[in-house]
């Protein structure tokens, strides 16, 4: 069975957030279970420094109104193999791949017909897909052009919705832009509004649809998840389902953490999770205090993370004696604001304002506590690396949050279950309720928080039970 993933991120060479970790371990996953997998990319700078090309598949000389294009068949490291779209027009810049570009509209409907020609024509070796797995927004017009094609030969469909929020809507006017035969625009395909939206054209065109936890998939369908696309969710209900994502052992594993002084596991936790607190703390500026309890934030500040909730806890968690370390960066509002508590809490509270991976890793390693109180979660990876490291996550109760962590009560306490702290209403004293469990359980009951670390630590949300799952459903459309 051969599939190709495309998709506009991939780690460690272009990540936003959580889809390039998915395309950085997922393929490989899939490979382990048998499945050939390629990928396709845009050819970021990043990844045409790294990248041994070995031939060209096709040539453009005019790719959407960009200038000429190639598509390039490269080994780059620690990948399956991947087609790069060098395209210089659309993605030779530096920068995040979709910064407010004004031509968004046309680099990733470029990505996504050519996406469809190589999946309908093959490349020039003869290589064509049996599926064809499209990841977000950026790659959602692959099987509108395919299905619009007119080809006998139209390789199944796979559209992974990672987060609904983002949906790639642009005005109607661009419509001749970006190739898009006209009969996509109706209700039911790429009309939204009056406008294009990407995502429901592709949610309307593709075969199957997948999103990244159970919850999600059923939130989605609902009004208040479903970001105004729940109609077309409930219509295309029989073909979502909702595969959890795992977590990468080779990135995130606090035994072998390249970014760690002292890496630890589950016999030498309590010893040397210790010296990776007190490192930490020297190196953000916070008290050095091996009791004091440490809360970690690791999070774009985007309003959909719920931040705004933690604001007004920091003096109460100061006064409690904990400790917080915000890393992010985004809302400029969000960024002052943990700066400004910072400056108020010296030794107390330390802010990060930016992307750091090796002080993403060393911030799990130290904290006792993570904080994801995220108004909407897809399925969230922070969580799952916290748990990892033995850092309890502090959560709301929705999307993948709610799939992957256990909260703390008398009955997971006593069968042994617990992983974390759930709370549901998007309130702050609701988050301040749940901080205060972890607070009390911390101080009082020391005995008890090693053993729900332990707990957490075990859990193994691997790659490899969700590729069994993808692959499952790829047979399936292929009838097998
Ligand atoms: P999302 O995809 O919505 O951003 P996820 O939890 O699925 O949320 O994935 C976020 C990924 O980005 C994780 O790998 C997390 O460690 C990483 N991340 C987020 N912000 C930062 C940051 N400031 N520095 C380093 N890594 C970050």
């Amino acid at each position: 069975m051969k599939v190709l993933h495309a998709a506009a991120e991939l780690f460690p060479y272009v990540k936003v957030g959580g889809l390039a970790d998915v395309m950085g371990a997922l393929p490989q996953a899939l490979s382990n279970e048998g499945v050939y997998v390629r990928l396709l990319l845009p050819a970021y700078p990043a990844l045409m420094k790294v990248a041994r090309i070995y031939g060209t598949h096709a040539s453009y000389p005019d790719l959407m109104g960009g200038g000429s294009a190639r598509l390039l068949l490269a080994d780059v490291p620690g990948s399956v193999p991947i087609y790069l779209l060098d395209a210089p027009g659309y993605f030779n810049r530096d920068c995040g791949p979709y910064d407010e570009w004004g031509d968004n509209h046309r680099r990733f409907s470029a990505l996504s017909w050519v996406t469809a020609q190589l999946a309908l024509n093959g490349d020039a070796e003869g290589m064509r897909p049996d599926v064809v797995h499209l990841h977000d927004w950026q790659t959602a017009l692959t099987p509108v052009f395919m299905s619009l094609s007119g080809s006998a030969h139209r390789p199944k469909t796979v559209l992974t919705i990672h987060n609904l929020a983002y949906q790639g809507v642009f005005p109607q006017y661009i419509l001749d832009e970006i190739w898009l035969p006209h009969e996509a625009f109706h209700l039911n395909g790429a009309e939204y509004f009056g406008k294009i939206n990407y995502l429901k054209a592709g949610l309307a065109y593709t075969d199957k649809i997948t999103t990244v936890s159970p919850t999600y998939a059923r939130e989605i369908q609902g009004k208040e998840g479903g970001y105004t696309l729940e109609g077309i969710l409930q219509r295309r209900s029989k073909d979502l389902v909702g595969i959890l994502n795992g977590v990468d052992e080779l990135v995130w594993n606090p035994s072998k953490d390249p970014h760690l002084q002292t890496p630890f596991n589950i016999k030498n936790l309590k010893l040397n999770k210790g010296y990776n607190k007190k490192a930490f703390q020297r190196e953000m500026g916070l008290n050095e205090d091996e009791n004091a309890q440490l809360f970690g934030i690791v999070s774009r500040f985007d309003a959909i993370k719920g931040l705004d909730l933690v604001i007004p806890n920091i003096d109460y968690m100061v006064s409690l004696g904990a400790q917080l370390a915000v890393l992010g960066r985004g809302n400029y509002d969000m960024e002052s604001a943990f700066s400004w508590a910072a400056g108020r809490h010296p030794g107390s509270v330390a802010t990060f304002t930016g992307y750091d991976e090796g002080k993403a890793h060393r911030l799990m390693a130290a904290s006792d506590v993570l904080l994801v109180p995220s108004r909407s979660e897809p399925c969230g990876l922070t969580q799952l690396y916290a748990m990892r490291y033995g850092a309890l996550p502090v959560a709301r109760k929705t999307g993948g949050l709610a799939d992957t962590i256990v909260d703390v009560t008398s009955e997971t306490l006593k069968d042994g279950t617990a992983t974390g702290f759930l709370f549901f209403d998007p309130e702050s004293w609701r988050l301040g309720e749940a901080i205060t469990r972890a607070v009390s359980l911390y101080k009082n009951e020391p005995e008890i928080w090693e053993k729900i670390q332990t707990n957490a630590m075990a859990q193994h949300f691997t790659w490899t039970r969700s590729a069994k799952q993808y692959a499952k459903l790829y047979k399936s459309l292929l009838g097998q």
